[in-house]
């Protein structure tokens, strides 16, 4: 069941810390069909609307290579998320589970991850299938699916050779 900012009944609400411990730097905005929580998948499909990364500068050149992959991880910060609940009810029955054996978008830091795939490179925008988040969510971090990162091969004699 999707919420707002309520508090459910046997949900527990802690105080948050008045510190940060790290500042994120959001590398971009997403864009997607949904402009409202009861409107978004719980979970991405891999047959979902196309949505868009939209990268900011000065991190554009960043995505040389991304081509190379069929699957993306994509990390974004779900914005519209209270912090300070450590037990939820997720169907709001009374029934509660801790915030870290939950995939809610209720949590300290407001993590969120999709696999999706590329659909395409328009410039400095990424066109991927497989998002759950609202329209202009904050993007913090894009990395090529575990599943299909290759690690480079060790250098070979002759790599950098300039004559
Ligand atoms: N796939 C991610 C994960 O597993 O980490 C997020 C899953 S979370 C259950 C997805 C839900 O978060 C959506 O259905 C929507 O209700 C909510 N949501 C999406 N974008 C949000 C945002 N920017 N701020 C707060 N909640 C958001």
């Amino acid at each position: 069941m999707v919420r707002e900012s309520e508090i459910r009944e046997g949900e527990q609400a802690v105080e948050m810390p008045g510190t940060d411990d790290a500042g994120l730097v959001f590398i971009g905005r997403i864009r997607t069909p949904w402009t409202s929580r009861l409107e978004a998948p719980r979970q991405g499909r891999p047959d979902g609307p196309v949505c868009r990364l939209e990268i900011f500068e000065p991190w554009v050149p960043a995505l040389k290579g991304i081509d190379l992959y069929e699957k993306l991880e994509v990390i974004y910060w779900l914005h519209l998320s209270r912090r300070d609940l450590v037990l939820q009810s997720p169907k709001n029955n009374k029934s509660t589970r801790g915030t870290f054996s939950l995939r809610s978008p209720v949590r300290p830091n407001p993590l969120g991850t999709s696999i999706v795939r590329l659909v395409g490179i328009e410039g400095a925008t990424v066109l991927v299938r497989g998002l759950d988040c609202l329209d202009g969510t904050p993007l913090v971090d894009l990395k090529p699916d575990r599943c299909d990162f290759t690690p480079l091969a060790p250098p070979q004699a002759g790599d950098f050779e300039t004559g």
